[in-house]
C-alpha cells in the first residue's frame, strides 16, 4: 500500500481544506501559503492515478500531467481568468515538500471562491 502523504488526507477530507473543484477525477483546492492572490493546487483523485512526482511518471501514470493540465484551463475559462501560471515542483530539489502529484496554478486574478 501506498504511503498516505498530506495530500491523501486532504483529498480524503480527513484534513479540511478549501476546495474550489471537485469531480470524479480531480480536486483543487487553495494552497495554505498563497504566493499569488490565486493560487491552486490540482490532484487526481483516483488511487490508479496516484504518482508521487513528475519523476516518477510511467506508462500507467503518463497522463495524469495533461489531465491536471486540462482541469486547470477548463477551470481558468469557467472563472474568467485569462492569465496565470502553471507549475511542477520535481524533487526535493526543485522545491516538492510534498510528494503527491499536484499542478500550481497561480494568478494575479481573484477568484470568487
Ligand atoms: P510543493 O512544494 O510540494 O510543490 O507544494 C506543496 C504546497 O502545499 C506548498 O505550496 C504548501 O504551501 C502547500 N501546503 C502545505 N501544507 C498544506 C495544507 O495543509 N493545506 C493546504 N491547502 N496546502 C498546504
Amino acid at each position: 500500500m501506498n504511503e498516505q502523504t498530506l495530500f491523501h488526507k486532504i483529498r480524503d477530507k480527513q484534513i479540511p481544506s478549501s476546495i474550489v473543484y471537485e469531480d470524479d477525477e480531480v480536486m483543487a483546492f487553495k494552497d495554505i501559503h498563497p504566493k499569488a492572490p490565486t493560487h491552486l493546487l490540482f490532484i487526481a483523485k483516483k488511487d490508479t492515478d496516484f504518482v508521487p512526482s513528475i519523476d516518477d511518471l510511467n506508462e500507467a501514470t503518463a497522463h495524469v500531467p495533461g489531465l491536471l493540465i486540462r482541469k486547470a484551463q477548463a477551470f481558468a475559462k469557467a472563472h474568467g481568468i485569462s492569465g496565470y501560471q502553471l507549475k511542477f515542483h520535481v524533487g526535493k530539489g526543485g522545491g516538492q515538500e510534498v510528494f503527491y502529484l499536484h499542478l500550481h496554478f497561480l494568478s494575479e486574478q481573484k477568484i470568487e471562491a
